[in-house]
């Protein structure tokens, strides 16, 4: 399949998974996952009307957004951020997915021009292998958060482990929705959490009938 069927595909099984959700289609954004492919493969995604990129390793968003920066698209950085680069994309990526320690908020804190719309990662299924924060560490968190100023948490992101089967995905994306609306209810300053980014290729309508409001899908545009 081509590039165009390709996306074609992904926007009418998200579309399909929202109407079977009995959600509005705009509360869900495809961000399409572009790591593995180059800038002018990116280049004609926009030119099919996708609007959301994200990468996750910090040179390639830097060429990327370098080549792209002209188009009207937003950026998305999804990867473990090393508090050493923070200050090379932080002030050119519209959200950035993997807030993953207080250290890392407090460097993006200091390095930020504006407020940065970030996710807190939480790691649901304790993998050790895993980034993000245990669910018990979440109010603690927050706690020392709440003094950064450039800090804004608009939801959270989690993933399904690799080979969780369809249930063990449903019961971790129920308890990252339900995570998602306490944290919304508590009102915080900064810290709207209204939304929550899930789902990749092999999960996604299981996310979207959670509640994503985010998927990040790769693999499914481009295979
Ligand atoms: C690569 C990646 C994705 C996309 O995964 P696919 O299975 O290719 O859709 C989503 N989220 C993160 C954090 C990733 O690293």
């Amino acid at each position: 399949m081509d590039l165009k069927t390709h996306k074609d595909v992904v926007y009418s099984q998200v579309a399909k998974a929202i109407e079977k959700a009995a959600r509005r289609p705009n509360d869900v954004t495809i961000v399409a996952v572009t790591k593995t492919v180059d800038i002018q493969t990116t280049a004609q995604l926009i030119d099919l009307g996708v609007t959301d990129f994200a990468e996750n390793r910090v040179d390639k968003f830097l060429a990327k957004h370098q080549a792209l920066k002209d188009r009207p698209v937003r950026w998305h950085f999804i990867g473990s951020l090393q508090r050493r680069k923070v200050k090379e994309i932080i002030n050119d990526i519209d959200y950035f997915h993997a807030l993953d320690s207080v250290k890392l908020a407090k460097e993006i804190d200091k390095r930020a021009d504006h407020p940065i719309k970030c996710f807190l990662q939480v790691n649901i299924s304790q993998e050790e292998s895993k980034h993000g924060f245990l669910v018990s560490e979440i109010d603690q968190a927050l706690n020392e958060i709440a003094a950064l100023s450039k800090i804004e948490l608009v939801g959270l992101m989690t993933m399904a482990p690799l080979k969780a089967s369809n249930e063990e995905i449903n019961r971790i994306f129920l308890t990252a929705s339900q995570l998602r609306q306490t944290l919304a209810q508590a009102n915080r300053k900064r810290m709207p959490f209204t939304e929550l980014s899930m789902g990749m290729s092999n999960d996604y309508p299981i996310a979207i009938k959670n509640g994503a409001t985010y998927v990040r899908i790769g693999t499914a545009f481009f295979k």
